[in-house]
C-alpha cells in the first residue's frame, strides 16, 4: 500500500517536470482531433512550433496553417475558425470595433446595454430599439448585431435587403455587398431597384 502511494508520488512529479512546455492541453487536443486533425497532424503542429490555441492567431489564416502542418485545406479551415473564433469572421476595416462576448451596444447612439438585455430590447439611453432584427441578404437567416450569425456577411440596411439579394444573384462576393451599396448613389440605386423588380 505504502509502496503504491509513494509510486504515484513518483509518477506525478515525473510529469509536472516532463510538462513545461508539452504542447496542447488535453482540451486542445481533443479539440483539434474532433476538426479532423490526426495524431501525426498534431505532431506536425508542435515541430511547426505551435502548441497552444493562441499560436494559431499567429498562424493568422487557414492556408498557412494548412502549409505549415500539412493538414488538408477543410481541416485547417475548421481549426482556424475555432481558434480564431468571432475574430475571423470580421473585416478589420472600416474601424468596425466589435465588443468581446455579451457587450451590446445600441446601434443609434453607442450606449452599452445592461447586463439583463434580450434582443429585441429598448435602449435605456435613447428609447429606441438597441439592436434591430436584421435579416441576411445571404442566406436568409435572421439576427441582431451587424454581422449574421449564420453566415458571417455584413447585414445590409433593412430597406436595401432585395438589392443586397439581386447583387448576389448577380454574382458579387458576399464580403462586397453591404460596401458596395454604401458607395452607391442615389441614382445607381434607383436603377437597380430597376432591375430588382424586373425579377
Ligand atoms: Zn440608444
Ligand atoms: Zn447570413
Amino acid at each position: 500500500m505504502a509502496k503504491a502511494a509513494q509510486k504515484k508520488v513518483a509518477a506525478g512529479k515525473g510529469k509536472a517536470s516532463g510538462s513545461v512546455k508539452a504542447g496542447f492541453t488535453l482540451l486542445e487536443k481533443s479539440i483539434l482531433l474532433s476538426k479532423g486533425v490526426s495524431e501525426q497532424g498534431i505532431g506536425r503542429l508542435i515541430k511547426a512550433g505551435i502548441s497552444g490555441k493562441e499560436d494559431f492567431k499567429l498562424v493568422g489564416d487557414a492556408g498557412t496553417l494548412a502549409g505549415l502542418a500539412g493538414l488538408k485545406a477543410d481541416v485547417a479551415e475548421r481549426v482556424m475558425s475555432w481558434a480564431l473564433g468571432a475574430i475571423a469572421a470580421v473585416p478589420d476595416k472600416g474601424g468596425i470595433v466589435v465588443q468581446a462576448g455579451d457587450v451590446v451596444l445600441c446601434v443609434h447612439c453607442g450606449a452599452k446595454q445592461p447586463k439583463d438585455y434580450k434582443s429585441g430590447d429598448q435602449c435605456g439611453a435613447c428609447g429606441k430599439q438597441a439592436e434591430p432584427i436584421m435579416a441576411c441578404f445571404w442566406c436568409g437567416a435572421t439576427g441582431p448585431g451587424r454581422f449574421c450569425r449564420q453566415c458571417a456577411a455584413e447585414f445590409v440596411p433593412t430597406g436595401e435587403l432585395e438589392l443586397g439579394i439581386l447583387l448576389k444573384r448577380e454574382g458579387l462576393p458576399k464580403s462586397e455587398i453591404p460596401e458596395k451599396l454604401r458607395r452607391m448613389n442615389q441614382a445607381e440605386k434607383d436603377l437597380l431597384w430597376a432591375r430588382a423588380r424586373r425579377y
